[in-house]
């Protein structure tokens, strides 16, 4: 884990976000602590624009493309994770333990599984290859979208013996 909530630069007198950046090789510059105190003040994932706009609550003066910067150079460092939703929904992750997540599509919040699932008797793996690893995405939703129009195949689906079950039984 980098984020500071359970690392060891909380002081009394707070994180030290400068020593954190130093120890993975980054130069503490005023707009990449300003990147540090919003997303690695606790487990979190915040988009480029939410890390922007946290950024500016802050009253830091920072452009979208100084934000992808610092990103970009956290993520090369190892204080940060990135999770592509799909391209244009991507989220950096201050827990960077390999983990998996849930994301749900009403909200778009993204929430960090309490395991993580292994390959392990799952899928047979292309000959001559092994795995260097893997992060799981499960889309949810909020109970009242998934009862008002299950996806096919589902489990309130196949209950309601709606057209979606599907008509094949697995032996
Ligand atoms: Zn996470």
């Amino acid at each position: 884990m980098v984020y500071v909530e359970k690392g060891s630069d909380v002081s009394d007198t707070g994180p030290d976000y400068a020593a954190l950046l130093q120890r993975h090789g980054v130069r503490p510059t005023s707009q990449r602590l300003a990147v540090a105190r919003v997303l690695l003040d606790k487990a979190r994932h915040l988009s480029a624009d939410q890390v922007m706009w946290r950024v500016k609550r802050e009253r830091q003066c920072v452009s979208l493309a100084t934000i992808y910067n610092t990103l970009k150079l956290f993520r090369r460092r190892g204080l940060v994770s990135m999770v592509v939703i799909e391209p244009g929904k991507v989220y950096y992750d201050s827990n960077t333990e390999p983990h998996d997540h849930f994301y749900n599509e009403d909200t778009g919040e993204l929430i960090d599984s309490s395991g993580q699932m292994t390959l392990r008797g799952v899928y047979p793996l292309p000959v001559g290859t092994k795995p260097l690893g893997m992060n799981v995405v499960v889309r949810v939703c909020s109970h009242a979208r998934f009862r008002k129009n299950p996806p096919e195949g589902s489990e309130t689906a196949l209950l309601e013996g709606s057209e979606a079950a599907p008509t094949h039984v697995p032996e």
